[in-house]
């Protein structure tokens, strides 16, 4: 009875809460795969190689794209960032369903790449000063680039009405009610599972002639 993999985007602006929600999801059903990017950014403290990101140089990057192993790249506050393509079809292919943190363009890219396998959700701020309050909390930026983060933020926005849903996150455990709810009905769409035309042929055939 398996169906495909689904492919859930996380799209916002930087602070509104993507992978806060990504790691409750993931408390939530463990099965969930998050899609670990490669960057050409440098590591924040804490972060390791290969669990938040790969950290890859300018020239491994291009090397990856230049031989079609990304599914999607795209150059995010001067850095490229990209979703490797092998661990993703793995999972579609497994039934496994995979999470992506990442920008708009990307989205888009895979949006059009895998089209009805995609699930789109934009996380927006209950307000810019909520936005700017969370980013200062976070602790991980100077006061320079929160500013480069709150100043593209309205760009990142503008993006929002191409998503399938959209969701303000107010209180942290309203939102991710709803994102549960969003993800166990879109598992549940007739067009995700294939082997429903074979179930209701054998409930035919059991009960054929009898009525
Ligand atoms: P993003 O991944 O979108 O950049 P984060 O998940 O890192 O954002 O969230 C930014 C900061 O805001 C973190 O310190 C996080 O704990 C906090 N945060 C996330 N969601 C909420 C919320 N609903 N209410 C208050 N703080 C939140
Ligand atoms: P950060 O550097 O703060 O981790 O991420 C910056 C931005 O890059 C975020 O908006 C994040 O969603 C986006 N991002 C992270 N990984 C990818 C990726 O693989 N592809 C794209 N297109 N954007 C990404």
């Amino acid at each position: 009875m398996q169906r495909r993999g689904l492919l859930i985007i996380l799209s916002s602006p930087s602070g509104a809460g993507k992978s806060t929600m990504t790691k409750r999801l993931r408390l939530w059903d463990p099965t969930f795969r998050f899609s670990v990017s490669a960057t050409t950014r440098a590591p924040r403290p804490g972060e390791e190689d290969g669990r938040e990101y790969y950290f890859r140089s300018r020239e491994a990057f291009e090397q990856m794209v230049a031989t079609g192993e990304m599914l999607e790249h795209a150059e995010v506050f001067g850095n490229f960032y990209g979703s490797p393509k092998g661990p993703v079809v793995a999972n579609m292919e497994s039934g496994v369903d995979t999470l992506f943190d990442i920008d708009w363009q990307g989205g888009q890219q895979i949006k059009q790449a895998m089209g009805e396998d995609v699930v789109s959700i934009f996380i927006l701020p209950p307000s810019m000063a909520e936005l700017e309050r969370r980013l200062r909390s976070r602790g991980q930026d100077s006061d320079e680039v929160i500013a480069g983060r709150m100043s593209k933020s309205l760009a990142e926005i503008s993006h929002w009405a191409e998503y399938d849903y959209v969701l303000v996150n107010d209180d942290p455990d309203t939102c991710e009610e709803k994102l549960r709810a969003i993800l166990s009905a879109e598992r549940q769409r007739r067009t995700r599972q294939p082997w429903l035309n074979d179930f209701v042929r054998g409930l035919n055939k059991e009960y054929g002639g009898k009525s």
